[in-house]
């Protein structure tokens, strides 16, 4: 019997992510915004969805919210290139509400490929929708910098950058979050 290997890379999965027409997101997007950044990364970040920059622009976090998380991982002697970005739901959700459960669900495999394509030493979930749906937990403020393991991923949940934009106050433990982040790469 012949043997079927499915053997991925990461053009194809932009390049299906963007001809995706599984959910109701598809339809009023400009651009889907499959990910950016290193594809052998050792951190891969995972955000919540695109906002209206990202979607016209095509690139996760450009709004103010990457702004910040450009600066956290600076603070950690990072820089964007060197890790890889991207969301739990690749197109953006209507005058940006939450992403639907049926939403993230559909989007569910591409996020996989991703995962298995890069094999991060470790994943930083940026907030509550992106922790929700990688580790089934929530309540960031509880969780936030604590280490996790799932199907042999290391995970560490950290508040999304939108939080310390209405909470400057929260920055301080932002940054101690990024530096444990960066201290597994
Ligand atoms: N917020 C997110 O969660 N992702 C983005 O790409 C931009 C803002």
């Amino acid at each position: 019997m012949v043997q079927m290997t499915f053997s991925d890379d990461m053009e194809q999965v932009d390049k299906d992510i963007r001809n995706c027409t599984r959910c109701r997101l598809h339809q009023e997007r400009n651009n889907a915004v499959p990910g950016e950044g290193d594809h052998k990364a050792g951190i891969m970040l995972i955000g919540e969805a695109p906002g209206k920059k990202e979607d016209e622009q095509g690139t996760p976090f450009v709004g103010r919210a990457g702004d910040l998380l450009g600066r956290l991982l600076i603070s950690a002697g990072l820089s964007r290139d060197e890790v890889y970005i991207t969301n739990v739901v690749k197109c953006r959700p209507p005058d940006n509400r939450d992403p639907r459960t049926d939403e993230v669900k559909m989007c569910r495999s591409y996020l996989q490929r991703q995962m298995n394509l890069i094999q991060p030493k470790v994943i930083g979930t940026l907030g509550n929708h992106s922790t929700k749906a990688i580790l089934d937990v929530s309540v960031i403020s509880k969780i936030h910098g604590k280490k996790f393991s799932i199907e042999g991923f290391t995970v560490i949940p950290l508040y999304h950058p939108a939080a310390g934009l209405y909470n400057p106050n929260l920055v301080d433990e932002m940054k101690k979050d990024i530096l444990l982040l960066a201290s597994h790469k």
